[in-house]
C-alpha cells in the first residue's frame, strides 16, 4: 500500500524532531571540540592526551551528526515525490514502519538484507 500523505506529513514531523536533535548535538559537538583546544594550552601532558581524545571523539560524533543531518534533509527534499517509499532494488513499498525507524531507507527490508549479504 502507497504510503500516504498523513504518514508522509507524520514522517516529515518525525525527521523535523530528529534534524533539531541533530542541529543541538552539532552545536554541542563543535562547542567541545573548540573547549578542548582553547584548554590545551593549559592542560598537563596526561590531560592533554585525553583532550585530544576527546576531541578526536567530538569530530567523530560532529561528523556523524552532520552526515546524518545531511541524509534527513535530503529524504524532506524528496518526501513528496511520487515514487518516496519505493524500494530502488524491486520498486516495491519499503513501508511506513521502516521509514519512521530508518527515513533515509532507500530500499525495502527484504532487498536491504540480501545487499548487505
Ligand atoms: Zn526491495
Amino acid at each position: 500500500m502507497p504510503i500516504s500523505t498523513a504518514q508522509k506529513r507524520k514522517l516529515e514531523k518525525h525527521i523535523e524532531e530528529a534534524l533539531t536533535d541533530l542541529v543541538e548535538q552539532i552545536n554541542l559537538a563543535s562547542q567541545s571540540s573548540e573547549t578542548v583546544e582553547l584548554d590545551q594550552a593549559l592542560a598537563g601532558r596526561v590531560s592533554r592526551i585525553d583532550a585530544i581524545q576527546q576531541q578526536k571523539m567530538a569530530q567523530a560524533s560532529l561528523g556523524r551528526a552532520k552526515q546524518e543531518k545531511h541524509l534527513l534533509e535530503s529524504v524532506l527534499s524528496r518526501i513528496d515525490c511520487d515514487d518516496f517509499g519505493v524500494c530502488e532494488e524491486c520498486g516495491e513499498e519499503i513501508g511506513i514502519k521502516r521509514l519512521m525507524v530508518k527515513p533515509e531507507s532507500i530500499y525495502c527490508i527484504g532487498c536491504q538484507q540480501e545487499l548487505e549479504d
